[in-house]
């Protein structure tokens, strides 16, 4: 049996690419644990940098200061998937990078993230990769209704059009003509679930309890657990999940979402290679949440075992939502968690506030 590795020792750096709300909860996660986290950042003021012990601010070309960070941290992960390959190359060969390249690289494109999938016998929805109109034409008379997705780049619904055969397809062709896309069918879902999964260094794997999704304008509103499924469907998601984090040979917490056909059948939707929104109702319904579980993970230390004590309601404080702020924090029992960004825009997620049920 092979050796189990050393844990990073408390006082250890974590570095962190990405200084947003997730790269903040980290960073809380990470001190909780006597752990510190460097942010590695180009936007000015980032959410994360109120909480992070430091950061630097500088562009993923900066290829001094990408050494000088990687050399100040014992281990790194990300929180922002879309980081350039090159500045990913430079800081691997200095420090260790949790989850691995290869996660990283299959989830920015939509189209090796199904293949992947999919070669391990996991369902996903019928898709097509669009090389020109005549391609979206032929896929909408096969499959019917869809929708015209980027295969890079993409979040919170951004990158994507409705498509229907006989409707205006103007505005798909437009995406298709100028970036890879894909075709992706329909699938008829009765609810919408997400796994949290956990993966440590020795191939421990613990998922949470699936939350239940409901998305207003292809962003997360709100994440209710328990979800409104079958036990045995619970236990199905789970396993693909740990098919999933197995197969890539993941160290970390990844959010697994899946679409729940009214006869428990499931699909994956997409996966995500860091903790995930559908996860936050985690810090108030269980003893170690998702932060601390990927903190742990990637630190080489063992896994909480990610059992719910609380039933919970977490929802997304989205634009001017976040200026209900007061009447939210008058609300005794709410978990109000706002992010420290300065100015809200429509879409721009503020904060999220967790109520137990
Ligand atoms: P995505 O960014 O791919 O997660 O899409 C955002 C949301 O759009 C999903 O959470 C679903 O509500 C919806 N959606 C995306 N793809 C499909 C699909 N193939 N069939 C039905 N709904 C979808």
């Amino acid at each position: 049996m092979a050796e189990a590795p050393t844990p990073l020792p408390p006082g250890s750096s974590i570095g962190v690419l990405g200084g947003g709300q997730l790269g903040r909860m980290l960073s809380v996660a990470a001190s909780r644990l006597g752990l510190r986290c460097h942010v590695f950042e180009p936007g000015a003021e980032p959410p994360a940098g109120d909480v992070a012990h430091r950061v630097t601010m500088a562009s993923y070309d900066d290829e001094a200061a990408l050494r000088a960070f990687a050399e100040s941290v014992d281990v790194i992960t990300y929180e922002f998937e879309n980081v350039p390959a090159t500045s990913l190359d430079l800081l691997g060969s200095l420090a260790p990078i949790r989850p691995g390249r290869t996660a990283l690289a299959v989830s920015q494109d939509r189209l090796d993230e199904k293949a992947f999938i999919a070669d391990l016998d996991i369902p996903v929805a019928p898709h097509v990769d669009l090389g020109s109109p005549d391609d979206l034409a032929a896929a909408l008379a096969e499959h019917g209704p869809g929708i015209v997705k980027t295969r890079r780049l993409g979040y919170d619904g951004k990158g994507q059009v409705r498509v229907t055969p006989g409707g205006d397809l103007a505005e798909a062709t437009a995406v298709l003509t100028g970036t890879p896309t894909i075709f992706e069918a329909l699938v008829p879902f009765e609810r919408e679930i997400s796994v949290i999964v956990a993966r440590s260094l020795t191939g421990q794997v613990v998922c949470f309890d699936p939350g239940e999704n409901v998305h207003r304008d292809g962003i997360l509103h709100t994440t209710t657990v328990p979800a409104r499924i079958e036990g045995a469907t619970a236990d199905a998601a789970a396993a693909i999940a740990a098919r999933i984090v197995d197969a890539f040979d993941y160290v970390g917490v990844m959010g697994v979402e899946l679409f729940v056909a009214a006869d428990g059948d499931l699909v994956v939707n997409e996966v995500a290679p860091r903790v995930h929104n559908s996860g936050h109702w985690t810090i108030e319904g269980c003893v170690v949440d998702q932060f601390q579980q990927h903190i742990r993970a990637i630190a080489g230390w063992s896994l909480g075992d990610g059992r719910r004590h609380s039933d919970a309601v977490m929802t997304n404080l989205i634009g001017d939502d976040v200026e209900t702020w007061q009447v939210l924090a008058a609300e005794a029992g709410a978990g109000v968690h706002l992010y420290g960004k300065g100015v809200s825009r429509p879409g721009r997620k503020m904060g999220h506030v967790t109520r137990l049920v």
